[in-house]
């Protein structure tokens, strides 16, 4: 194989040549003749011959050899925790793999490689060579690009910090020419967050931050979108259509609205199962999208019957102090939003969003604000609602509102529903306080598996809640 170079005149290219082959042999020197004498930024041109690692088969053999015996007493293993630890280490060589992939896209891309063959892309280039879907040859030369720009990526990858599709999700940052500028001050942050929290909350964290990082973006997009709202009713031979898209704005509360309306249906299912003496999902009597379609009914049906609103407030929207005076002094004077990201704890200080997560235009939010439609709820520097000091057992009201207001979501691993009883993370009968920072939501089904000798705690380093099996094992995704 030729391999075509740029190397600076001051590295010398026989010592600093890295080809991720067992033995690389250069075996052809460099021409043109090196020139040393200018410190100068000249570049020139050097090609030198390899032979790829002599027996490529072989090194495909030992990795299967290394699966097969990780893979070998599966037909005697029945435990959770024994399963588990060997799904953890498949899913880090999975990870060695990518970062291995990504390191040969990258260097492909970098020395325009890919040409050599009539491409003209190194996505195209790829998928002429390994038979991956076009959205998985996008995604790897995005993250080829990204790891060019911000190699710790690739190292974090290649040690298992970091997953493959959070490493992917980070690319697209780099991708998105509007925030590429400013990702090298926040992209420690993120990645650290990705390797501490579930996908959907670093995934909204990537959000977060893209939304503040292009503020004045963002509220542009939101007037796009909120002028071109859109809704249809129409009826098509046995079938009624609704079709409707709106502005986070009033999105906000038809998305709450409709939220407690699906809740209500749930209730209504889990009652009549209990009251059968049935435990299980499938003994709901209706799916989640019949419960779903049945909850708008009910709101058609309460307006139909004139039947009074929900109580006020009916969305929590969380900002900080100084995200809001950003957008009342941009209202004041009539300027642009500026990006609201410019420290790496922005991501971490900085909020404008409803509690059930819809990032909001912090123009919108400031306007609402200034015709009363909102109510105020303080929170601390570290971003958790302050404690509102109730002494009570059960997390009820306020004290529940606060905890939800950090998080709404199951905080057992992978489920995330939103329907959640507050629980005591110090059991209460081990002296634990009912005040928001003791306080997980756990849904109705997890709050049952604590009775079994589950406990959930903070991980005092990432801050992530995990759950420690009966046996002192602990549930923690890699
Ligand atoms: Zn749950």
């Amino acid at each position: 194989m030729i391999v075509h170079m740029f190397v600076a005149d001051d590295i010398s290219p026989a010592h600093e040549v890295e080809t991720g082959t067992d033995s690389p042999v250069a075996d052809v020197v460099p021409s043109p003749t090196v020139s040393t004498s200018a410190r100068s930024y000249s570049w020139f041109t050097a090609s030198w011959r390899f032979e790829v690692a002599a027996t490529p088969a072989n090194a495909v053999g030992r990795v299967r050899d290394v699966l097969n015996h990780l893979t070998a007493d599966l037909a005697h293993l029945t435990r959770a925790s024994d399963l588990s630890a060997i799904l953890a280490q498949l899913e880090l060589i999975t990870r060695s793999v990518e970062a291995a992939t990504v390191k040969v896209l990258a260097r492909t891309e970098q020395a325009d490689a890919f040409r050599d063959d009539g491409h003209g892309t190194l996505t195209g280039w790829a998928r002429s060579i390994v038979k991956w879907s076009p959205s998985e040859a996008s995604a790897r030369s995005r993250t080829a690009s990204a790891a060019l720009a911000h190699p710790e990526l690739v190292r974090r990858l290649d040690a298992g910090t970091l997953g493959v599709a959070q490493v992917r999700r980070l690319a697209t940052l780099h991708a998105n020419r509007r925030v590429r500028d400013e990702l090298p001050i926040v992209v420690h942050t993120l990645a650290d967050i990705a390797g501490a929290l579930p996908y959907e909350d670093f995934n909204t964290a990537v959000l977060r931050w893209e939304q503040l990082a292009d503020a004045d973006g963002a509220h542009r997009h939101a007037d796009v979108v909120h002028d071109s709202r859109d809704a249809s009713v129409h009826p098509v031979g046995d079938t009624v259509y609704l079709d409707a898209h709106v502005g986070t704005a009033q999105g906000a509360l038809i998305h709450e609205v409709f939220e407690r309306y699906v809740e209500a249906e749930l209730r209504h299912d889990i009652e009549v199962r209990d009251a059968a003496g049935l435990t299980t999902v499938s003994d709901l009597r209706r799916t989640a999208a019949q419960r779903r379609a049945d909850a708008l009914h009910a709101i058609f049906c309460s307006a139909a019957v004139g039947s009074s609103p929900a109580p006020e407030p009916v969305v929590n929207i969380l900002i900080d102090a100084d995200t809001y005076e950003a957008a009342l002094v941009a209202m004041h004077n009539d300027e642009r939003l500026p990006s609201l990201a410019r420290r790496p704890d922005d991501i971490h200080r900085r909020r404008c969003e409803t509690t059930s997560g819809l990032m909001l235009d912090p123009i919108d939010v400031a306007t609402a604000s200034l015709l009363g439609h909102v109510r105020r709820v303080v929170v601390s520097a570290d971003g958790t609602v302050i404690d509102l000091g109730r002494k009570s057992r059960l997390f009820t009201g306020a004290a529940r509102e606060a905890v939800w207001l950090r998080r709404r979501r199951c905080v057992w691993p992978s489920c995330s529903r939103l329907h959640c009883e507050v629980d005591h993370r110090i059991p209460w009968s081990e002296g634990g306080r009912t005040s928001p920072d003791n306080g997980d939501p756990l849904c109705a089904k997890h709050n049952r598996w604590k009775t079994r000798g589950y406990r959930t705690h903070m991980n005092p380093r990432t801050k992530a809640i995990e759950v420690t099996r009966p046996d002192g094992s602990t549930i923690s995704p890699v």
